[in-house]
């Protein structure tokens, strides 16, 4: 089987801010679900920094949560992912701390997905134009190591297991943003529900179109891979599908 054909039972995808996901990854998540993936989307932070306004005050803070909580469920219903999940850690100040990752490997075991998608918690710069948030890195760095070793091994995290959350072994890992990808997942036919996705964070792109800059992102990453829109990611294989 080609890696472009791979499709897992379980996928669950695992982010910072509501709209990571429909920037990054939403083409490959959505060709997924029309497969017959099931999909769990994680978002870790409630995203309520998500404004510049003028005027936003700490008070604005839970309307902004629930507009964008909404928001992503809106974007996930396009994708057909039918579970989503808000582990409501404040926006722009997380880090990779134990408990984060004691929440993610919970999860892990809970809904045991074959492939986790996640950012590359070695992102820092991308281009000369954008400094990676600390949040998206937080988040792949706490995320990568829920994966392994956390979620596989026994006795870490006694708690859970005591909880009766069995260990569970991710056997694919997808992780975009990454400075050499090696997969590319050909979008050609789910571009158009990405863009849809997308559009649903309407709080973050006001009157902004953002169709035309993904496509020309899909078509960057396609060219030379014989497609015409792509998701490149670099995927770690750490176990055997069954
Ligand atoms: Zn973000």
């Amino acid at each position: 089987m080609s890696e472009k054909e791979f499709i897992p039972r379980i996928a669950m995808s695992i982010h910072a801010h509501p709209d990571d996901q429909e920037f990054t990854v939403a083409g490959t998540l959505a060709k997924w679900a029309q497969a017959g993936c099931r999909i769990v989307s994680v978002v870790i932070t409630s995203g309520d920094a998500g404004s510049n306004d003028a005027g936003k005050t700490t008070t604005d803070k839970p309307a902004l949560a629930r507009r964008r909580a909404e928001e992503q469920l809106a974007a996930n219903a396009i994708l057909g992912i039918q579970e989503t999940v808000f582990l409501g850690y404040p926006d722009g100040e997380l880090e990779a701390t134990l408990s984060l990752r004691h929440d993610l490997t919970r999860l892990i075991r809970l809904h045991k997905p074959e492939a986790v998608v996640i950012g590359d918690p070695h992102g820092v710069f991308y281009g000369n134009g954008y400094i990676n948030h600390p949040d998206h890195r937080a988040a792949a760095q706490a995320a990568l190591y829920a994966v392994f070793p956390s979620a596989g091994t026994r006795l870490i995290f006694t708690d859970l297991l005591e909880a009766g959350y069995e260990p569970h072994n991710v056997s694919r890992l997808y992780v975009h943003g990454a400075e050499k990808s090696d997969t590319w997942v050909d979008i050609g036919d789910t571009i158009e529900v990405k863009i849809e996705a997308l559009k649903k964070h309407v709080s973050q792109l006001g009157d902004w179109d953002p169709e035309k800059m993904i496509r020309e992102w899909a078509a960057e990453e396609a060219k030379e891979h014989g497609m015409e829109y792509a998701e490149a990611y670099k995927v770690m294989m750490l176990g055997e599908e069954e």
